[in-house]
């Protein structure tokens, strides 16, 4: 009996019309796990074969599009996750995200470990699946709908179905367009999977699952996923509301929130199968901004009030809207901002906006940008190109570009508020495969941080914190050694260097099993109670797994990301603070500085010997490759080089001297 994993990808190439289920080895699934392993090491091998590197296009029908799920997808403990992989459009390296939602549960119990994506339709199509029943099917009346339209339609035509949609955005090719998952549960990345969809003109996945996935030891895997559950009630570091709300104590937004959540806020939703349901749902029926939907979130409060956005109930709605074209929460809102800051220097002027004054302060600004960047229309056409892109056309942009390799790190992270930064923002910008990215790294590190959070519900006080700075250091202690303790008072970049990269490779190790990050950072705390996820993975696959031999997997796959970055032009070279992290901050907070540079080259250097990489190119040494069983790899990596550098994606349809001609 297979247990835990299907052994089994489908695999759909749109412009052959084709659809096969094609079986999985074992040793592929043990070496890899599933989710995030088993993507990138269906990536490797295709940009392999295809001889995909630097300067490809990933808008083209040569690109690949995975979700894959993990052993643990489908089970009863929080198996609603699945990850999405492909080459970015826009950061032209290796892309993707995860979702929730319930679809991935339903693609496993398909009978499916992945779903596999070539081609392009030659019209615009869905994909039908219905456990072994497959089928491409026209999809022109849907073409032009808005995401919730999209789902209410499909839901007429199948009845209680799950599914992953794009809206008009992701058909126009707007770079930072997203899928929607299950109506809005969720989102599936930042990378650009919209866009990806939409340049293979799909415009849904919906998905029927209905056979189950079998465990070995279903008595013991009822024990330890009881244990899971305990541990994360037991857990005061994210209860319940945390995550929705934590953030919102360093905004404009808390006044507001504390004092009229209940008058909108009409519950918490789950992904399937989760007990800490982390996902609020809001309704605004009166007022000037009528709308309904999930959040808000960390990514779109940030985002919003960089826009100057401060009123709640207009952040809501915006973000409703981005959801609806299909289009990222976090990266979206900067894309207008930067043109508007071009705006505001003068370098776009109301001729090239068709008269808005992007400088007026008027929040109906924010809603037309919104509307022309999904379309693609007036200056919209140039926001649809993503805040790198945009610099790469105008230099005049690049000091207001805060992406590290195309994507947006977190404003917690800016190492100019507080040199002691230096350590984990380096960490948390350069390390991740998409580049800068809290979210690949980070939640760990917030729950290793001092927190703690009180607010008004219904039933009165709640509250909960996350680790002191004393349990924090002792954590730290733990996994990096009795030298580093220090470190967080500190700020010494070393420490952080050892605590990245354990966490690093077990974050890559979770998102392969799956287990939600939101959880996995405070059910095993990643590395020092890592055994519940071991005794998990056992009892479903049947197969021994340990904490050192999950640890491990997720290093080979965190490895195997670097290379399949390297055939893309990614080197040390690129892994760098953009302009923007050296122009001062304002309130005396200066730019970075040489001497900070050097701190970050030393932290650096001391990262990649950590790593086993080679401290020129920052790619995996082939000692270290053999070591961890990536030999082949490396040298097919050798053996096809050397790579053009990175540069981005090739950026057609928009240029400077065109300006924001469609
Ligand atoms: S913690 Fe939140 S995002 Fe993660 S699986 Fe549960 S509901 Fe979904």
């Amino acid at each position: 009996m297979v247990c835990g994993w299907n052994r089994c990808i489908l695999r759909v190439d749109l412009s052959e019309k084709t659809v096969q289920s094609i079986p999985l080895s074992e040793e592929l699934l043990e070496k890899y796990l599933g989710g995030m392993g088993l993507a990138d090491k269906i990536i490797w091998d295709y940009i392999l074969e295809k001889d995909i590197r630097a300067g490809f296009d990933p808008l083209s029908p040569d690109n690949i599009f995975v979700i894959a799920m993990g052993p643990l997808t489908g089970l009863s403990t929080q198996g609603g996750r699945g990850i999405y992989q492909y080459i970015s459009p826009v950061t032209g390296h290796l892309g993707g995200g995860s979702g929730g939602g319930f679809v991935h549960a339903m693609l496993k119990q398909a009978g499916y470990d992945a779903l596999v994506i070539t081609g392009k339709a030659d019209q615009p199509v869905y994909l039908w699946i219905d456990d072994d029943s497959v089928s491409i099917k026209d999809a022109s009346e849907l073409w032009g709908l808005g995401a919730h339209q999209t789902v209410s339609t499909l839901k007429k035509q199948h009845g209680e179905v799950c599914s992953v949609v794009i809206g008009p955005a992701g058909e126009n090719l707007v770079r930072h367009a997203t899928a929607m998952i299950d109506g809005f549960k969720s989102a599936g990345g930042k990378c650009g999977t919209g866009a990806v969809l939409g340049s293979k003109n799909l415009k849904a996945i919906v998905v029927r699952g209905k056979k189950g996935v079998n465990v070995a030891d279903p008595k013991a895997f009822l024990e330890n996923d009881a244990d899971f559950r305990n541990a994360i009630k037991e857990n005061s570091a994210w209860p319940r509301f945390a995550l929705w709300l934590a953030y919102f104590h360093t905004t404009p937004f808390k006044p507001r929130l504390a004092e009229h959540i209940y008058d909108y806020a009409v519950r918490l939703e789950a992904c399937w199968n989760c007990h800490m349901a982390c996902c609020g749902y809001h309704e605004q029926s009166r007022g000037k901004y009528p709308t309904r939907g999930t959040g808000p979130e960390i990514a779109n409060q940030e985002s919003f009030s960089a826009l100057g956005v401060n009123d709640l109930e207009a952040l809501n709605y915006y973000s409703d809207l981005l959801n609806d074209y299909g289009i990222d929460w976090k990266e979206g809102p900067g894309d207008i901002g930067i043109v508007m800051q071009l705006y505001k220097d003068g370098v776009l002027s109301a001729k090239d906006t068709d008269g808005l004054e992007l400088d007026s302060g008027d929040g109906k600004i924010i809603e037309e940008m919104i509307h022309w960047m999904a379309k693609r229309e007036r200056i919209g056409n140039l926001v649809a190109e993503g805040k790198m892109n945009i610099a790469r056309l105008f230099p005049e942009a690049r000091k207001y570009d805060n992406t590290v390799r195309g994507t947006t790190g977190y404003g917690k992270d800016d190492p100019r508020t507080d040199r002691r930064n230096i350590g984990p923002a380096v960490m948390c910008h350069f390390t991740p495969y998409r580049g800068a990215c809290l979210e690949t790294w980070g939640w760990q590190s917030i729950g290793l941080a001092d927190f703690s959070w009180e607010f008004p519900g219904k039933e009165g006080l709640r509250s909960g914190r996350g680790y002191t700075r004393e349990e924090a250091a002792e954590i730290v202690k733990e996994v990096v050694g009795a030298d580093d303790h220090a470190m967080f008072s500190k700020g010494e970049p070393k420490g952080w260097c050892k605590l990245n990269v354990r966490i690093g490779n077990w974050v890559v190790a979770n998102e392969s099993l799956i287990l939600c990050r939101r959880i996995a950072c405070i059910v095993d705390n990643n590395i020092t109670r890592a055994g519940i996820s071991a005794r998990m993975l056992s009892t479903a696959t049947g197969k021994e797994f340990t904490t050192e031999s999950i640890e491990r997997i997720g290093e080979r796959i965190f490895n195997l990301q670097r290379m399949i970055d390297a055939r893309l032009g990614i080197t040390r070279t690129q892994d760098k603070f953009p302009e923007y992290f050296y122009q001062p901050l304002g309130d005396g907070m200066g730019g970075l500085t040489e001497e900070d540079e050097k701190v970050i080259h030393e932290e650096m250097d001391y990262y990649y010997s950590l790593r086993g990489w080679d401290l020129e190119t920052g790619q995996p040494t082939k000692e270290k490759a053999e070591e961890l069983g990536l030999a082949i790899e490396w040298t097919a990596l050798q053996k096809d080089g050397p790579y053009k550098d990175w540069e981005g994606p090739p950026l057609a349809g928009v240029s400077r001297g065109q300006r924001a001609a469609s």
